[in-house]
């Protein structure tokens, strides 16, 4: 590509899917599997943070140290119970217009889609892949690594740039994310923020970060892009 494409980020629980807590489950499952008995403290907050930054708290609370080692059987534990708990969860959704929004702007050609998500890799595309939405991201930034989700907006940026074998304009990429953390993500790399009410945030907590446009649901969101060049 001559011109840098526009990228549309995405975040995933409360933006694409909904797994009625399959993810809390397969990560409390984790903990317990890890350490049998340990109390998970009730206060840990999941919602659009990382993975490590989750079980580094999860960890802590039950009185397990979070060092590297452990973080990872957690991970291994988590990837295994993930599966289980996606199934044992038939009301878990995908969220409202996301098939045909994403198929319509996989079919523009000067449009790429990528993940930016604080789930770590391999549970990202668990997940997707149970609800069928896989393969429409080739590439992404992921919470393996990181516990500030700002780091993984700037790794996600670098996957595109590896991806296109070019450099992304930054005022041609949209995050599109239920929480302030996804807005807050799109300003650290300058990316267009953009929140959809699809997860769990009120109105006027996202338009607190003031984003480019707040959606009730992604049906509103390709009116938002630029139009694609023929
Ligand atoms: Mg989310």
């Amino acid at each position: 590509m001559v011109k840098p494409p526009t990228v549309v980020f995405f975040d995933i629980d409360g933006t694409l899917i909904d797994t009625a807590g399959a993810g809390r489950a397969a990560m409390l499952r984790a903990l317990s599997r890890l350490s049998p008995g340990a109390s998970p403290g009730e206060a840990v907050d999941f919602a659009g943070r990382t993975d490590r930054a989750i079980a580094h708290d999860l960890l802590r609370t039950a009185g397990i140290s979070p060092d590297p080692d452990t973080v990872e059987v957690f991970f291994q534990f988590y990837c295994e119970a993930l599966p289980e708990t996606l199934a044992e969860r038939p009301e878990g959704r995908v969220l409202p217009h996301v098939p045909e929004v994403l198929e319509s702007l996989r079919n523009r050609p000067d449009t790429v889609l990528a993940l930016l998500t604080g789930n770590i890799r391999r549970g990202a595309y668990t997940k997707l892949a149970h609800f069928g939405l896989a393969r429409y991201f080739p590439c992404g930034g992921f919470g393996d690594r990181f516990v500030d989700r700002r780091m993984v907006a700037r790794d996600a940026l670098e996957a595109v740039r590896r991806f296109l074998s070019c450099e992304p304009d930054p005022q041609r990429c949209f995050v599109i994310g239920d929480t302030v953390h996804d807005l807050r993500c799109a300003r650290a790399i300058g990316a267009v923020p953009v929140a959809v009410l699809t997860g769990w945030a009120q109105a006027n907590e996202l338009a607190k970060e003031k984003p480019h446009a707040v959606l009730e649901t992604l049906a509103e969101l390709e009116q938002l892009l630029p139009p694609p060049k023929p």
